[in-house]
């Protein structure tokens, strides 16, 4: 939370009649990753944005606040979050061409509520001693019977599994999805628990061969002096679905529907989805920019390249309450 501009504008105001322009932001991610961005805005614009840091909550807050909520911007990751917000009322349409030149279609709302910002890749971390390189190619073959008691992975309920079945599903269909979470969890190492980090631990503690996770985690165990061996014992792989790509998610924002400061709101985020500050919010998040022509950080393209999926992000948002139906009926945590 920053409070600093609050005291800058009780200052204004009895200095001077006009009140400096303002945006306010909620955020889930951490003031230090955005605050950059945040000031190369104010510094181009002048206007001042003050950001509100919420750990959870966020759409319940909004709600309570009604039209009297100071909230102008979201920021927020995951699709699913984004279509929540939508769902609950707490965001509006927001009509820009800016927006759809710097973010591809499959990366924001069809009905303009939503924009994508970054994304990240869930992909497969593979132990470097047990798994050769080539050996996992897509997530079909996840379900096969060679790594029965070799996968680890976090809670089929949590959101980013569930996306991934939402994936699966857009591609499949229910049948096979079922099927696939079927094998899948036969080949578990362990009852699915922990962080996507911690899956990566299980596998440099030689618990498992191979663990599901999304690709940003790699960046955050390098740059931790305590995590940096579990990084360094996988190889990231980008499986594909078959006829499709790497499942992919996104960082992104909404305008929040009551927002006091439209307009500030509306040019930041035309900033944020610019081409430069797509590949700055990139870089500290080790996150890759969406738009035509940007490119991942040196770290981030070390990691190797891959074809995002083709799935608008909007179907996977949809078929999240089956995935989870799905995640039950088959018991993948028990
Ligand atoms: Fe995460």
């Amino acid at each position: 939370m920053k409070h600093t501009p609050l005291l800058a504008a009780a200052f204004s105001l009895l200095a001077a009649p006009v009140l400096a322009e303002e945006v306010n932001v909620y955020s889930y991610r951490q003031p230090e990753l955005i605050a950059p961005l945040m000031e190369a805005f104010s510094a181009q614009t002048g206007i001042e944005v003050n950001i509100a840091f919420l750990n959870k909550g966020m759409i319940e807050r909004l709600v309570a606040e009604g039209a009297r909520s100071p909230a102008d911007v979201i920021l927020t990751t995951d699709v699913a979050r984004l279509a929540a917000a939508v769902e609950a009322g707490v965001t509006q349409k927001v009509q820009s061409a800016a927006l759809e030149a710097n973010i591809p279609a499959i990366y924001r709302d069809p009905d303009d509520q939503w924009f994508g910002i970054t994304m990240r890749a869930r992909v497969v971390f593979a132990s470097k001693e047990a798994v050769a390189p080539g050996e996992v190619t897509t997530y079909e073959d996840l379900a096969d019977a060679k790594w029965r008691g070799r996968i680890c992975t976090r809670s089929g309920t949590n959101a980013y599994t569930l996306g991934l079945v939402a994936a699966y599903l857009a591609h499949h269909g229910e049948a096979d999805t079922r099927t696939w979470l079927e094998g899948l969890k036969a080949n578990l190492a362990r009852k699915p628990q922990g962080n996507d980090r911690a899956q990566v631990k299980a596998v440099w503690a030689g618990l498992c061969d191979i663990a599901l996770g999304n690709t940003y985690y790699m960046g955050k165990m390098l740059a931790n002096p305590d995590q940096v061996q579990w990084a360094e014992s996988v190889n990231v792989i980008f499986p594909s679905f078959e006829g499709g790509g790497t499942h992919v998610n996104i960082s992104g924002m909404a305008l929040a529907a009551h927002a006091p400061n439209r307009d500030a709101a509306v040019q930041l985020m035309e900033f944020l989805a610019s081409p430069e500050a797509q590949e700055i919010y990139a870089e500290v998040n080790y996150e890759y920019p969406l738009a035509p022509g940007t490119r991942p950080s040196q770290l981030v393209a070390s990691w190797g390249s891959f074809t995002p999926d083709n799935i608008n992000l909007m179907e996977i948002a949809r078929l999240r309450p089956a995935a989870l139906r799905l995640v039950q009926e088959v018991d993948f945590d028990g």
